[in-house]
């Protein structure tokens, strides 16, 4: 038989470093809650027994009020797990032990994994481990599941009390005299009527009533109204008393007690500190630094900056060597290949325009190695404490800081992860207002475009304006977020308090395993998504093809050219002037002005071309030609598309593919292009209508109407943007 087996703990505590360990899996660990929204599931087989396990989200307690709460808690009631392995952080056990208790009041049968004591060894603090499980009741192993240590003890254990488990009966915590009364009359109600003992053991049903649970209570409510009215009554008159008496609801009452319940067994020598209580600890040591108001946000920045700056200089070689080789390629097929449609898709559709984006995968590396330590050291947790304070300003919640971060705040996230992260908060206005602005940072699909345009117009600083645009996506965020928290989304902030893990060294293999986790997604999304956009587009810059009349007329011009070369040539050799192949070069150059006349003409007669040169009449205002324009409508897809709609329009209007310049340098040499240009094309790309996937997220997790507000409120914003840069640059003359 199949053994079920569920992970769950609060956030931070090791699960998903357990369920990889376990499993051999890649699940992201993260130091931010969030991240683990719905659980993930993976299966390992002990001598016969097979066993299914499933990581559920972190949670703090079981009550229903937030998503994770509620995903951890109605997978444990449905799905029944043959035994819960609690991982319990032991170096905070007092906060860890609160959502123990609600585990064992649900009644599961439970096993204790006591984790990081490497960390709380460190800090000085012993845990008899005897004596814990003795006092709870429940099996307690010691394990580091980042090493392993531990895991085969655990997972025995665990093996073990699913065997000897019964029914689910909840543990009897007192809650002082008149809730515990008040408990014990709406138990015997419930056993009587089995009012939902199914699913749940009758005094957690009861413990919920007091609560004042709402998921429990709707279900009570469907299932059977008359008994559900009554055990309301029965909680509304107590209530009503510890009110009067210690002015507070039931549900706080309950929560003092638990806490009390751990205290009482951790009093009783389960801990000891070897070192003084006030010692500072070295995290705390270097949040004195770190996270100081003055030089905190320094630090903050110039790490950033550092980050940058490695970045680019690192990748630059390789960058350059990708690029060399894309260009290698696209020659050897236009010279094997013959001429033709196939030709033009393989060459321009699919090497100029997804070998554009697959280029820049060393500094997408570069930047995600750089990104996962921070992430990994703690670092990164720092940094949304410290904006909390700037985010308070703005009418965001300290909530808003990670998901902003996972949409791309330090460059190199994505908005769809940033968009469900906004899950975590509670409050609807402060949500709306981070889910409407956590798409302008600057996430992975634009980073191949920053790239580009930095690289080609401001070679020289590339990490100061990369650092530069980061501060401008925020800056942006941050204001429109303020303008929406006081026009469509006023209301009064929430509080927020964060708690800080301790620093930790990262381990080379989750740096590798994360580094490599995103540039994967990077590589196949380009290779699937981005493949198959690029392809189509291309063809909207192929058909319908020019007409006959004009290719004719092209091929007239050609004809002309080598008549009248051969006239030429036969006077030359006549009077054997000057040596052959000098004209010869000059017919070659001239045939390949016609064909790339004939070429851009194609291209302009397209669907896309006349779609983007149709849009000129507006878009000139910011100084984008139709062919940017042809690539932003093409971005709307997906960003990375820009580059690759760009790489194969430029490689469409050229003869000689294999010598061919890189698309920076193609900019570079195109009229239409320069820094103020550049810098209205990156403004805009920023800032206008999220891509697609971001759009379909933002309907599902508010409504399509603010779907549609953030594709056209952004587009609007961007372009006014971007013509007033482009405006005022080419007015003061700075292109
Ligand atoms: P989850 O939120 O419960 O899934 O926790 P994670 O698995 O994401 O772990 C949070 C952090 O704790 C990660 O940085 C892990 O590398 C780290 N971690 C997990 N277990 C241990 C351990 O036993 N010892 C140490 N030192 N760190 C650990
Ligand atoms: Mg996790």
């Amino acid at each position: 038989m199949q053994l079920k087996i569920a992970l769950a703990g609060n956030p931070n505590a090791g699960k998903t470093t357990l369920f990889n360990q376990l499993t051999g899996a890649r699940q992201h660990v993260g130091n931010y809650p969030g991240i683990t929204v719905d659980q993930k599931e993976g299966c390992i087989i002990r001598g016969e027994q097979k066993i299914t396990i499933t990581d559920l989200p972190g949670t703090y307690s079981m009550t229903a009020y937030s998503v994770e709460e509620l995903v951890a808690r109605d997978y444990l009631v449905n799905e029944r797990p043959d035994v819960v392995i609690d991982i319990v952080d032991s170096s905070n056990l007092e906060r860890n032990l609160y959502l123990t208790c609600q585990f064992l009041e649900l009644g599961v049968p439970l096993v204790i994994a006591l984790n990081m004591i490497d960390v709380a060894k460190d800090r000085g603090i012993e845990i008899k481990v005897d004596q814990l499980s003795r006092l709870l009741n429940v099996p307690v192993i010691p394990i580091i599941a980042r090493s392993g240590f531990g895991q085969d003890d655990l997972i025995e254990a665990a093996i073990l009390t699913a065997s000897q488990a019964g029914p689910w009966i909840s543990r009897e915590i007192s809650y002082g005299k008149d809730l515990d009364t008040t408990l014990d009359t709406l138990v015997t109600e419930i056993t009587e009527n089995s009012f939902m003992t199914d699913t749940y053991p009758p005094r957690y049903t009861a413990i919920k009533y007091l609560e004042n649970d709402e998921q429990i209570l709707e279900k009570g409510q469907e299932n059977n109204a008359d008994l559900a009215g009554s055990l309301e009554q029965t909680v509304a008159s107590v209530a009503d008393h510890t009110l009067k008496t210690l002015d507070v609801y039931p549900e706080a009452v309950i929560a003092d007690q638990r806490y009390g319940y751990i205290k009482s067994i951790i009093r009783q020598g389960v801990e000891t500190h070897r070192f003084d209580t006030d010692r500072l600890y070295t995290s705390d040591k270097m949040d004195k630094v770190l996270t100081n108001r003055l030089i905190g946000p320094i630090i903050m920045l110039l790490i950033l900056f550092g980050l940058y700056h490695l970045t680019f200089n690192l990748s630059e070689l390789p960058v350059a060597q990708l690029e060399s080789f894309f260009g290698w390629l696209g020659g050897i097929v236009d010279k094997t290949l013959p001429d033709g449609l196939i030709k033009s898709m393989i060459t321009s559709g699919v090497i100029d325009g997804v070998g554009g984006i697959l280029g820049f995968v060393p500094l997408i590396m570069f930047m995600f190695f750089g990104i996962a330590v921070l992430e990994d050291s703690g670092y990164l947790a720092r940094v949304a404490f410290m904006m909390d304070r700037v985010f308070r300003i703005f009418g965001l919640h300290g909530s808003s800081v990670m998901p902003f971060i996972v949409s791309g705040g330090i460059a190199g996230g994505c908005a769809v992860p940033g968009v469900m992260a906004t899950r975590t908060l509670r409050s609807p206005k402060e949500r709306m207002a981070t889910l409407l602005t956590v798409p302008f940072m600057n996430c992975g699909a634009k980073l191949p475009v920053l790239a580009l345009l930095i690289g080609a117009f401001f070679h020289e600083n590339k990490a100061l304006y990369m650092f530069l645009f980061t501060m401008l996506a925020w800056v942006v965020a941050l204001l429109t977020a303020k303008l929406l928290r006081s026009t469509v989304l006023r209301g009064d902030p929430t509080p927020f308090i964060m708690e800080l893990p301790p620093y930790r060294y990262p381990t080379i293999r989750g740096l590798l395993i994360h580094t490599w986790e995103r540039t994967y997604q990077y590589i196949k999304k380009a290779g699937t998504v981005i493949l198959g956009i690029s392809i189509l587009l291309w063809a909207l810059m192929t058909f319908p093809g020019l007409d006959n009349e004009k290719v004719k007329n092209f091929d007239q011009q050609r004809q002309q050219a080598i008549t009248s070369f051969s006239s030429e040539v036969m006077e030359e050799i006549n009077l054997k002037a000057k040596p052959l192949s000098e004209e010869a070069g000059t017919l070659s150059e001239k045939l390949s002005t016609i064909n790339n006349a004939e070429a851009e003409a194609t291209l302009r007669y397209s669907i896309a071309g006349r779609i983007g040169g149709a849009m000129e009449s507006v878009t000139r205002f910011a100084g984008f030609d139709w062919r940017t324009n042809i690539a932003l409508l093409g971005g709307f897809a997906a960003k990375e598309v820009i580059v690759s709609t760009l790489g194969t329009a430029y490689s469409m209007g050229e003869v000689d593919v294999g010598e061919s310049d890189s698309l920076g340098q193609k900019l570079k040499n195109d009229s239409h292009w320069n820094r103020v240009v550049a810098v209205a094309a990156l403004v805009f790309i920023m800032f206008y209508a999220p891509c697609f996937i971001t759009v379909v997220c933002i309907a599902k997790e508010s409504s399509w109407n603010w779907a549609f507000f953030s594709i056209g409120f952004n587009t609007f914003f961007a372009f006014l943007s971007a013509v007033a840069i482009y405006q005022i640059g080419m007015f003061f003359q700075l292109a």
